[in-house]
């Protein structure tokens, strides 16, 4: 038996009564396999998830508004450290962010104008 861990939660697989399947050890996890499909140590979702680029904005990474990137980071580098949990939660924190920034800039610069026009006034419900 090749030297394997379970894809889903890192523990340890080890060979059916029949021989012919890997099942993880964790009591948790209901990983099972074919021997002849398993590849050996494969990645967890969360990394293949992050392996391909096609799904990721590397421009955002950059260039985007700090407070933005920063959570898209994390929700990155939950998923490539196996933490699907976490990412759900930083996903939740991305979208938060990507709602109220526009927002708020958006209210700052009617608040700003000395003179805002009637549909601004209506917007941000002032007088
Ligand atoms: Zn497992």
């Amino acid at each position: 038996m090749p030297d394997t861990v379970c894809p889903r939660c890192g523990c340890a697989l080890e060979e059916s009564k029949s021989g012919t399947k890997y099942i993880c050890t964790n009591d948790d996890c209901t990983f099972l396999v074919k021997k002849a499909d398993f590849q050996g140590e494969e990645k967890p979702w969360t990394v293949r998830l992050c392996d391909d680029q096609s799904l990721w904005c590397q421009e955002a990474f950059e260039t985007y508004p700090s407070i933005i990137a920063h959570e898209y980071w994390r929700l990155y580098e939950l998923l490539q450290q196996g933490q699907p949990y976490g990412a759900l939660f930083q996903l939740k924190d991305l979208l938060e962010v990507l709602l109220k920034f526009p927002v708020l800039a958006v209210a700052s610069g009617i608040l700003a104008n000395k003179y805002p026009s009637d549909l601004e006034k209506k917007i941000l419900s002032i007088s």
